[in-house]
């Protein structure tokens, strides 16, 4: 008792809808028992709220600009119609993901196209139904150029390869720009240029608000040379809060010993870094931190200059879990491990060197049997198809029949890495609304 006490426990934070469905009377159990697998429940109404508090955020500080959700962060179209609803644009980097944006009611002037190299096809695409290109290398501007003739006046941003990021593949460095931006001139009327761009790692506020000043002086200086560039993307990174300071803390405090860190999880699996699962400021709120920044929102302001902004995670914030049911239970000598049905790469974190922290929660929670730790694996034949290396505290042993319940998944950590390992079935995908205090759902399909 006294080893399962001591167990850290890393509670998520989670909305207040997620308890309609998963709470006493919610369909949980009736999704599952339809389902007979795992499975993902979306909420799409929780996403409308977080692109209206980044809007909001932009209206309060009277700077023009755009969000664009970044939509490798979750496949499910269910997000792209409350774009529609909210006034949101889209990010894409595929012709699939334009294809599908489109098939949603985006209009090509809501959508940005972002990432490396883009395909002839993609720039085509997003020329014919006026979309924003964020061009990323001089040999992609002359494509642009060239298709510029069958597809109409391309609309491009130029990527800058950040100064704080190196080591980036992305962007263009300052001679590049200086090349890109003689190309511009000289292109004259068959391409128009709106700006700059850039996207930075990490989840820092100074860094970003630092690089869009210096990106409104190459919008003056671009304008300066007769081009019509007004705008400035600042690309995603929006930070997200899975846990409270508190209980983040002590988990970074125990982390700091390596020794106990390896007690914590199975196998003495070793990490070296994870996701920072609590900030401050984080989304909206973030983006306020960024605008008032030495003066950013007036400087945008003051020189007419649009801001545009990718979020990806941060409007998935609390929009979405990932239920698994249990297939086994193994005890060892003090930790047991669960096996349920589904793989690790539906919690794609697990596929990046490290561990998706927040706890899985066990439904129902009142059962027979005294409080275990166990870690979780999946139900492939690979050691390391583990949903948690990390001994979780449960109020019981798993067993078959319950279900785990991986909490605010939808931020790119559901369906990132899944694939059909072992031919087995990609999970389901369940749509919530709630209104009228009834939580209806309805089984998303894909469109074709
Ligand atoms: C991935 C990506 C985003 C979204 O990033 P988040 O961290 O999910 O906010 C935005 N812009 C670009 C160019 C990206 O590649």
């Amino acid at each position: 008792m006294d080893l399962i006490d001591a167990q850290l426990r890393l509670p998520a934070v989670e909305p207040e809808w997620v308890e309609r469905v998963r709470g006493p009377g919610g369909p949980l159990g009736d999704m599952a028992h339809a389902v007979g697998g795992p499975f993902h429940v979306l909420h799409p109404a929780r996403f409308a709220e977080n692109a209206a508090g980044f809007r909001r955020v932009l209206a309060e500080y009277q700077v023009p600009g755009r969000v664009y959700f970044g939509k490798k962060a979750n496949k499910s179209g269910c997000w792209l119609e409350e774009c529609t609803r909210t006034d949101t644009g889209v990010d894409v980097a595929s012709v699939p993901e334009f294809a599908e944006a489109l098939a949603h009611g985006i209009r090509g002037h809501e959508i940005v196209v972002t990432g490396a190299a883009k395909s002839d096809r993609l720039v085509w695409l997003a020329a014919r139904h006026g979309a924003l290109l964020a061009v990323d290398a001089l040999d992609e501007l002359d494509r642009v150029c060239a298709l510029a003739e069958t597809a109409g006046t391309p609309r491009i941003l130029l990527r800058v390869l950040p100064e704080t990021n190196p080591h980036s593949r992305f962007g263009f460095t300052g001679d590049e720009l200086g090349e890109a931006i003689r190309r511009c001139v000289a292109a004259g009327d068959a391409l128009r240029i709106e700006g700059f761009s850039f996207h930075l790692n990490g989840y820092e506020v100074a860094p970003r608000a630092a690089l869009a000043a210096e990106l409104i002086e190459r919008c003056r200086a671009a304008r300066a040379a007769g081009l019509p560039a007004d705008s400035i993307s600042i690309g995603g990174g929006f930070a997200v809060d899975y846990l409270d300071s508190a209980d983040w803390e002590r988990f970074q405090r125990e982390a700091e010993d390596s020794r106990s860190l390896a007690e914590l999880f199975h196998a003495g699996k070793q990490f070296t870094h994870f996701y920072p699962y609590h900030s401050e400021p984080t989304g909206s709120r973030m983006l306020a931190a960024i605008l008032d920044t030495d003066g950013l929102a007036a400087r945008l302001r003051e020189t007419g200059t649009r801001l545009l902004l990718e979020p990806g995670r941060a409007l998935l914030d609390g929009c979405g879990f990932s239920v698994f049911p249990v297939q086994g239970y193994k005890p060892r000598q003090d930790y047991g491990i669960v096996t349920v049905a589904g793989l690790s790469m539906s919690i794609s974190e697990q596929w990046k060197g490290s561990e998706y922290l927040p706890d899985p929660v066990l439904w129902p929670e009142s059962g027979p049997g005294e409080p275990v730790s166990a870690c979780v694996g999946g139900s492939s034949c690979l050691d390391y198809d583990m949903l948690s290396w990390r001994k979780i505290a449960f109020p019981r042993a798993p067993r078959p029949g319950d279900l785990l319940v991986y909490p605010n998944t939808a931020g790119y950590q559901m369906d990132k890495n899944e694939t059909e390992f072992h031919q087995l079935p990609l999970p389901a995908r369940i749509v919530v609304s709630t209104e009228n205090e009834r939580a209806r759902w309805r089984i998303e399909r894909p469109l074709s």
